[in-house]
């Protein structure tokens, strides 16, 4: 079954992976080598000889033509850190291979740091998770749903959901034998033709065919190119639909997710970026071991994103 498969995967141990990462060392030889696949090139000039400076602190390279010197750092998302390289490695491994995510609080434990510098490295690994998965659009059959951040799913306030409820799309991509492949998951300003309609056009490929339980917002799919087939609900709840069995199965595992791991956060703030966190953990769900390389390529490649830039990201959601 599709489920044990990833259940049952051996994953990467903690013990494998601080015999592979649990030096400063280690890591930095990981770091350059997802930089410089083919050895170090300097970013202006593009001349491979280099001499390495003040390895006391930093790993710092030194163009033999140009005189640049580029920290082993700078350009990713580690730019500027004062955390030890383990620790961040550390967190990479915790981030990617926890299916329900972990907690910033939890995470401050884990990895000896303070609160907010727990909260600080969490947010930049999931916006790499975002912007990562930003790059992939879904295809082909698709089934969508409404669903709420802190409406039903655990981590609202009970009774007064409603200031911190944010709705947002859940989307599952799924192949010739209907099991899942790829999920999107989406704040959306609201459920009305137009934002779905913009939705679907940064999320899905033009011809996907997308299944909806008949919300009439969900006809917006069409501007972006796509087909829609509404299926009728009549009395019955989409989730007595066996049509409906994967978004709703994975809509409760990000229930599990957020209710067990994160409780209550600010959903409009910080929505977009856990969601995206999650989906990008679904998406990789059969490459446990892998995971924490994929995660790093995803730093290394997403360049800087200081505390400034990411406020700036949770102000204009
Ligand atoms: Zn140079």
């Amino acid at each position: 079954m599709a489920m044990n498969r990833i259940q049952f995967q051996p994953g990467l141990s903690l013990p494998a992976f601080l015999e592979q990462f649990g030096t400063e060392a280690q890591c930095e030889a990981a770091l350059e080598k997802e930089r410089w696949p083919q050895g170090f090139r300097c970013p202006r000039c593009g001349q491979a000889e280099h001499c390495v400076l003040g390895a006391k602190f930093r790993k710092t390279f030194q163009c033999q033509e140009c005189r640049l010197q580029t920290s082993l750092i700078a350009g990713t998302l580690f730019q500027c850190t004062h955390l030890a390289l383990t620790i961040w490695f550390l967190a990479i491994y915790l981030v990617s291979q926890a299916k329900t995510g972990w907690s910033a609080l939890a995470l401050k434990r884990l990895l000896g740091v303070s609160y907010p510098t727990a909260s600080l490295v969490q947010h930049k690994l999931m916006q790499a998770m975002a912007e990562r998965d930003a790059q992939y659009t879904l295809n082909g059959k698709v089934h969508v749903d409404d669903a709420y951040l802190g409406g039903e799913l655990a981590g609202g306030k009970a009774g007064r959901g409603s200031e911190n409820k944010v709705p947002f799309v859940a989307a599952v991509s799924l192949n010739a034998e209907g099991h899942p492949v790829y999920v999107k998951m989406a704040p959306v300003p609201a459920f009305t033709r137009k934002a779905i309609g913009d939705w679907a056009k940064a999320d899905l490929s033009p011809g996907c065919q997308v299944f909806s339980d008949g919300l009439a917002c969900f006809a917006g799919v069409t501007d972006a190119g796509c087909q829609h087939q509404p299926t009728i609900v009549g009395t019955r709840k989409p989730k007595d639909l066996p049509e409906f069995r994967w978004i709703n199965t994975i809509l409760g595992n990000l229930k599990t997710s957020l209710g067990g791991a994160y409780h209550a956060f600010d959903f409009a703030k910080y929505g977009t970026r856990y969601l995206a966190a999650f989906a990008y953990r679904f998406n990789r769900r059969f490459h446990l071991e892998t995971l924490p390389m994929h995660l790093l390529a995803a730093a290394v490649a997403i360049g800087p994103r200081p505390e400034s830039w990411l406020r700036l990201a949770e102000e204009s959601c």
